[in-house]
């Protein structure tokens, strides 16, 4: 069927835009989930850019703080830091970046987080932020035994 507009002919559209919603003939919005689905994707991509921006800018802050530092100390420091920046190599953060295949804790909880080391875990010492950030007893105790595992 041909429709004319004044001098012009008005072409057929298979799957016309009506106020930002992609219509087809059977109204089953599959163009339209379609298009949706590829805009989403698109954006959670840039947000996990995002998100690995900040743990880049975290790790390059830990690295400025944990220049200079005595030599004996640094394992002790650096947990302590990763610890306070969430961004050490905890199942969840090592399966985040795709460096395990395997989140879960040695306890056997089913993902290993940083709250979880510090709170939760039956395997070590209990710690909290706060204690962190002050660096008392419970900080250097959870340190101790965190060190060399995150
Ligand atoms: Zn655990």
């Amino acid at each position: 069927m041909k429709i004319k507009w004044d001098p012009k002919i008005l072409e057929n559209c298979k799957y016309p835009v009506y106020l930002g919603v992609t219509l087809d003939r059977t109204l089953y919005f599959k163009k339209h989930t379609n298009k949706l689905k590829e805009k989403l994707f698109n954006r959670n991509n840039l947000l996990r850019k995002l998100a690995n921006l900040k743990q880049t800018a975290l790790t390059l802050c830990n690295l400025t703080a944990e220049y200079c530092i005595p030599v004996w100390a640094r394992k002790d420091w650096v947990a302590l830091n990763r610890a306070r920046t969430k961004v050490g190599r905890t199942g969840d953060n090592l399966a985040d970046g795709r460096l395990s295949d395997n989140a879960a804790c040695l306890c056997e909880k089913q993902t290993q987080t940083m709250d979880h080391i510090l709170q939760g875990c039956t395997l070590g010492p209990s710690c909290s932020n706060e204690d962190l950030l002050e660096a008392n007893d419970a900080a250097l105790q959870w340190t101790l035994w965190w060190r060399d595992k995150i």
